[in-house]
């Protein structure tokens, strides 16, 4: 079996990293990797690459810094001639990016077939580019590997039971990444010594819906000072998206703000934070991986159950609600027992049921 497996961004890297080194142990299948060049600079994709032993991309498209349009549009016809030139039985793509959409779009014009892993996630808001890069990927594709059984249901509720695809509950290869690369994270990395904070909240921000609205943006950046300030030192890895717009709107971010980090990094620091808060849905379940309570600066999440379970809460963009939830999410003795994501095996399962499917 030959598979084909589209990246483009972060979380993409951290997924693929997982599946590949499931791929490698079977001598029947072969990974071809594309990389879109979406993500494309040193923190944000080399290092992904070389601390995660993740294999060379096969392709880097080299496609960056453009609009939707330009950006989903040239990938398409990237991906289709790599596709016409590798003809594999199965195209991979992971999440919710332009490389996703774009790579599930064409492979299905000529009628290869789409599998796509984290599929069923909905937030329920259309103006998220995700959503929509999401809802469409599902719809072409012919093996729905959904992380959750919230996702199952999800699709159930669209109807999918009556349309020709494999929905297949995999659990989340994030949490098989997640298990593995916490084994030798503490080895690799030096990032707490750099900090040299004893107590630190963990923030990540970058989903457009906050970085490109002024308003919900300066009202975050209001209530970061203040906790930093009086509660709590938060440390934040900042998007260079983040980063340009702050810039632009002349907002004071006073928390310690450090580059980007690699994985090994990123575990680190999860693993030693006294909370978690983000707008990132990958760090939402990273956090509960790691037994951290999350507080989510957002108005939806496509990880419902772990609002159900009391790990994480919705704060959105206000201020007020953003420094009552961090206090009190600090104080809460949480229960992470339950196994919300798979525990591990969800890598296997997609390799075994694409195997199954397509080995003839
Ligand atoms: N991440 C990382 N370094 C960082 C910020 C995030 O390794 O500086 C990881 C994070 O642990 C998670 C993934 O990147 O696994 C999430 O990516 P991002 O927040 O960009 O995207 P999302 O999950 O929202 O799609």
């Amino acid at each position: 079996m030959k598979i084909l497996t589209i990246i483009g961004a972060r979380p993409q890297f951290i997924k693929a990293a997982a599946l590949s080194r499931e791929i490698a142990k079977h001598d029947d299948v072969e990974e071809i990797i594309v990389h879109t060049g979406q993500h494309f600079d040193a923190n944000m994709s080399e290092i992904f690459f070389s601390e995660m032993e993740i294999p060379k991309p096969n392709y880097n498209l080299g496609i960056h810094s453009l609009g939707h349009g330009a950006m989903t549009g040239r990938m398409l016809e990237g991906i289709e001639e790599v596709l016409l030139k590798e003809k594999p039985d199965v195209l991979l793509v992971y999440g919710d990016t332009n490389s996703t959409i774009a790579g599930a779009l064409a492979a299905k014009k000529i009628h290869i077939k789409v599998a796509h892993v984290e599929a069923g996630l909905r937030s329920y808001n259309m103006d998220m580019p995700e959503e929509v890069n999401r809802i469409l990927t599902d719809r072409i594709s012919d093996f729905l590997f959904c992380p959750t059984q919230t996702a199952v249901d999800n699709l159930r509720k669209e109807g999918y039971q009556n349309i020709n695809c494999q929905v297949i509950k995999s659990g989340d290869v994030m949490q098989d990444a997640a298990a593995f690369y916490a084994g030798i994270s503490a080895e690799k990395s030096t990032v707490l010594k750099s900090i040299g904070l004893d107590q630190y909240a963990l923030v990540t921000l970058h989903r457009a819906e906050n970085t490109d609205d002024i308003g919900r943006l300066t009202a975050i950046v209001s209530a970061l000072n203040a906790i930093h300030e009086k509660i709590c030192p938060i440390v934040l890895p900042l998007h260079p998206r983040t980063k340009s717009k702050l810039e632009t709107a002349h907002l004071n971010l006073k928390v310690k703000i450090i580059d980007p980090v690699g994985y090994f990094d990123m575990i680190e620091l999860i693993k030693h934070a006294a909370l978690v808060m983000t707008d990132s849905g990958g760090l939402q379940k990273e956090a509960f991986f790691f037994k951290k309570n999350c507080v989510t600066m957002r108005d939806q999440t496509e990880w419902v159950e772990l609002i159900e379970n009391g790990v994480n809460v919705l704060v959105g963009a206000d201020t007020e609600k953003i420094k009552a939830s961090f206090q009190q999410m600090l104080n809460k003795a949480s229960d992470f027992s339950m196994d919300l994501y798979g525990n591990g095996q969800a890598s296997n399962n997609i390799i075994m049921a694409l195997k199954k499917a397509l080995n003839s």
